[in-house]
């Protein structure tokens, strides 16, 4: 089976309520005045999702009720229930429309200190409840810089998925972001996105053999309208978690676009 193309825009920590349904009612607009690319996310062709910050999910879950555009959280914690004041669980993303949720984003690495074990309980957490994560891996400048970047890769590939009770290949994504590209502007190029997602699905196909060939694997950094198609001509890539462009729905549909399957 091919893999669906899938674009989510990942929000971070912009957007008041009154913004998310304004953004959610435009995008929903600007989606049924695309006839193409309204009809393949309609058939299941092409996948979008938006992942606003916790407390605007379920009324972007509501906006976008009909449009077949997905809600996603931008994180999750490990336990199901219990006394973890300020955490949010993954039955409680489900409750509010979920169907995906990053888990490992380079900015939780960074600013929280998010380790590899954490992402793995966190993506277990999302499979227990029925949610797919989007696991995101990507190396530092300075781990690029001293070719340390595939070494960085495999470990939190390796770490993030061990054990996970998979049943389908399309019950986890993967998002390769080079933290160098995020929020910079320098799109990794084509090439070096395809090398790195091409040495992630060799991992897939050694740590989960039946289920590599299908599982999609996301470019995210610094992606744009002007990108989206260049990258997604690689063979490893198969979507983009986007950040700044996303904010904009004309540019997310643009992005979009840029992303539907050549017919
Ligand atoms: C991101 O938030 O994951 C991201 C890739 O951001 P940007 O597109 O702004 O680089």
């Amino acid at each position: 089976m091919a893999r669906i193309p899938l674009i989510v825009g990942n929000w971070k920590m912009h957007m008041t309520l009154e913004e998310t349904t304004r953004f959610c009612v435009s995008l929903k607009q600007g989606l049924a005045g695309d006839p193409r690319t309204s009809s393949l996310v309609k058939s299941g062709a092409l996948e979008l999702a938006v992942a606003p910050p916790f407390i605007s999910l379920a009324a972007s879950a509501e906006a976008l009720r009909g449009s077949s555009i997905c809600v996603t959280g931008q994180d999750v914690f490990w336990a199901d229930t219990g006394a973890y004041t300020g955490e949010i669980s993954s039955l409680m993303l489900r409750d509010a429309g979920c169907r995906f949720a990053l888990a490992g984003h380079s900015e939780r690495r960074q600013y929280f200190q998010e380790t590899d074990e954490e992402v793995n309980r966190k993506a277990a957490a999302l499979l227990r409840t029925g949610l797919s994560p989007i696991v995101c891996v990507g190396e530092t400048l300075s781990e690029r810089q001293g070719g340390a970047a595939f070494q960085v890769i495999e470990q939190q590939v390796r770490a993030g998925l061990k054990g996970l009770a998979m049943k389908s290949p399309q019950d986890l994504v993967i998002a390769y972001e080079p933290v160098w590209a995020i929020g910079t502007g320098q799109t990794a190029t084509p090439e070096q996105a395809e090398e790195a997602q091409a040495f992630i699905r060799k991992l897939l196909e050694e740590m989960l053999p039946s289920f590599a060939p299908e599982m999609r694997i996301l470019y995210g950094g610094s992606v744009k309208p002007d990108n989206i198609s260049k990258l997604m001509a690689m063979p490893d890539v198969d979507g983009g978690l986007v950040g700044g462009a996303s904010l904009d729905s004309g540019s997310f549909l643009e992005i979009a676009r840029g992303a539907c399957p050549r017919s």
